[in-house]
């Protein structure tokens, strides 16, 4: 509408331009019949001129004037997505400006293409990261270990259930909780912190860190590992606890069996020496005497050879390289071996020796020589705890219903105290109060414990009372 005005203005002003030249020419010559050259020619053409570049510039402002207000709307169009740009171009349609429109146009659909193809590929983007961080998560909290992932304020990103139950807080809610309020309490929290203030300077650390759960001190080797981002700026710090407590507690037992062994094998061996030295410097300088050192040596040279046969015999047990013969064995005839070979020093003691073995027809499958052994330890030990005069009764029984067979020890002796009851099946144990009635190592028990449950899928038995004495005894399963 605009345009057409502007249009039909330009011609008007052409017209007026053309009448007035037409008009300057003709008139003089129709009132004076005056030659053209008469009233100045070039007059008249200028004058024309003029007319018509008045014409021309009113007709360029005003059009370029709706130009540009039409550029801007076409930007406007372009930009919001309005359908309105086709409507511009067709009114000023094959002019340079339609032109230069469309290529703007053009322009800028192919930036929206691109920014809506960045934003496709940014959202798969972060659908892979976004799957990814909870793939980590799942791992994190699979972990056995305590694991707990900070940032560069100390704030919890994650930690896992492990840290959860071990400083008695919800990992679910740990995410953005400043660390310090999460192992409140713990000099963890500081190590965490110190660890990130120096970061530059070291980049993993380990140590081992005391803590105390359930009233009882657990072991922990700590590692700290310092992460850097994609940016290689500083991401935060990984702490992993690794529970070690019970590898503190085997080195410990390791330590405390080898200084035990080595005091029991020197009180035999001493013996031994001292006797062989007397010997040798002709101290014994009768023959009874000398039987006596003899006898000395040779008595603490086959309570060395128990000694050390106990030690072999439990460790090959405890790591599972003992050889084990299994078959059905007839344990009464066991017994009975036991009894005859027990019998003299029970007489000798004058201790009286009851067989209480009932007739039985039931296997079970073990290995035999075991089975003796592990009889022999709680008779000789029922022999050794009793004073003169005192009983030691063996029995055997079948329980059909729970298909096991049942021997018992039971004598007349010392008795053992109530609190030394839970320490009798621990290597190199020996009651304090019985010491004195026998010589021994305190491993008989726990070799005697190894066979019976270890080895044959039996349970010890025990029952005593100081003064009054003790039962001891085991089960073990029929062969089927
Ligand atoms: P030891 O070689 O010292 O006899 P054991 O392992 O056989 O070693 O026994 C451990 C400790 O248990 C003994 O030192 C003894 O104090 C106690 N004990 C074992 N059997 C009896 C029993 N029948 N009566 C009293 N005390 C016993």
């Amino acid at each position: 509408m605009r345009a057409a005005q502007t249009r039909v203005t330009g011609l008007l002003m052409l017209a007026v331009g053309a009448t007035t030249a037409l008009a300057v020419y003709w008139l003089p010559r129709v009132a004076h019949d005056a030659p053209l050259s008469a009233y100045h020619a070039p007059t008249l053409v200028a004058s024309s001129v003029v007319v018509a570049l008045l014409a021309a510039i009113a007709l360029h402002r005003d059009s370029a004037k709706h130009t540009r207000r039409a550029f801007e709307q076409l930007k406007q169009c372009a930009l919001s997505e309005t359908p309105c740009a086709g409507d511009l171009i067709n009114e000023r349609s094959g002019g340079e400006v339609a032109r230069e429109l469309r290529e703007h146009i053009d322009a800028q659909k192919k930036k929206i293409d691109n920014l809506l193809m960045q934003k496709k590929n940014l959202e798969i983007q972060l659908k892979i990261a976004d799957a990814q961080r909870k793939q980590t998560q799942v791992m994190i909290h699979g972990i056995s270990d305590a694991v707990i992932i900070t940032d560069a304020f100390d704030e919890t990103l994650i930690a896992n259930p492990a840290a959860g139950d071990l400083f008695a807080f919800d990992a679910n809610k740990a995410a953005r909780q400043p660390v310090a309020k999460l192992l409140t309490g713990s000099a963890l929290a500081g190590h965490i912190t110190e660890m990130r203030q120096h970061h530059a300077r070291t980049n993993r650390r380990t140590f081992e860190f005391e803590h105390e759960i359930n009233k009882q001190v657990r072991h922990f080797s700590v590692t700290m590992t310092c992460v850097n981002d994609s940016a290689d700026q500083f991401g935060g710090v990984v702490t992993v606890l690794h529970d070690i407590t019970r590898e503190k507690e085997v080195g410990k037992m390791k330590n405390e069996f080898v200084s035990h062994v080595s005091h029991e094998l020197r009180t035999p061996l001493s013996s031994i020496k001292a006797y062989a030295e007397l010997l040798v410097d002709g101290e014994a300088s009768d023959e009874k005497t000398r039987q006596e050192f003899y006898h000395v040596i040779q008595t603490e040279a086959n309570r060395l050879g128990r000694l050390i046969d106990n030690i072999l015999n439990i460790s090959r047990i405890e790591a599972g390289m003992t050889k084990v013969n299994k078959k059905p064995v007839d344990v009464s005839s066991v017994v009975k071996q036991v009894l005859e070979v027990a019998m003299p020093t029970a007489k000798e003691k004058q201790i009286q020796l009851v067989d209480q073995l009932k007739p039985v027809f039931d296997h079970v499958n073990a290995d035999r020589d075991m089975i003796y052994q592990a009889c022999l330890n709680l008779v000789s030990n029922a022999i050794k705890y009793t004073p003169s005069g005192g009983t030691v009764k063996v029995s055997l029984d079948v329980d059909e219903a729970a298909r096991q067979v049942k021997v018992l020890v039971t004598d007349t002796g010392v008795g053992i105290p109530a609190d030394a009851m839970k320490h009798l099946f621990e290597k190199f144990f020996r009651v304090e109060q019985n010491k004195s009635m026998a010589k021994g190592s305190g491993l008989g028990l726990n070799l005697t414990r190894q066979i019976v449950e270890s080895v044959h899928e039996g349970k010890m038995l025990v029952q005593s009372e100081v003064g009054k004495g003790s039962t001891f005894g085991f089960t073990l399963p029929l062969a089927a």
